[in-house]
């Protein structure tokens, strides 16, 4: 997801670092030839390059983690719905509708706030 840069700061290692409006960072390092980014070395050239866009891969990887525990959690829901309308001797038609109905109503807060939280990494 491109985000724009918003500033730069140095870190530890004094390699520049992009400060996006997402909130996420990212080095903007110049290393030829394998990164070319000659523009980093000056303050002219970091200026000129605020407000410009770079790839947060940090953003791709948070919009996927949401995405992944929303269909997990649809998937869950109508499938136990199904299974439940089906015990209850609905018909076809019927468990479908129940399905979708639970899909539909599903709380989809609490699966966002979950899936942004960082998760404890047990080292
Ligand atoms: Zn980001």
């Amino acid at each position: 997801m491109n985000q724009k840069i918003e500033s730069y700061h140095l870190d530890e290692e004094h390699h520049w670092v992009a400060d996006l409006v997402c909130g996420h960072k990212q080095h903007v390092r110049h290393h030829p030839p394998l990164i070319s980014r000659p523009w980093v070395l000056t303050e002219d050239g970091r200026n000129n390059r605020i407000g410009t866009e770079l790839n947060c891969k940090r953003c791709d990887e948070v919009g996927l983690a949401v995405a992944e525990a929303v269909r997990r959690a649809c998937f869950e829901a109508a499938a136990r719905a199904y299974e439940d309308a089906g015990l209850r001797g609905l018909c076809q038609e019927g468990r479908w509708d129940v399905a979708l109905d639970a899909v539909r109503s599903l709380d989809l807060l609490p699966l966002v706030r979950s899936s942004l939280t960082p998760q404890e990494s047990g080292s």
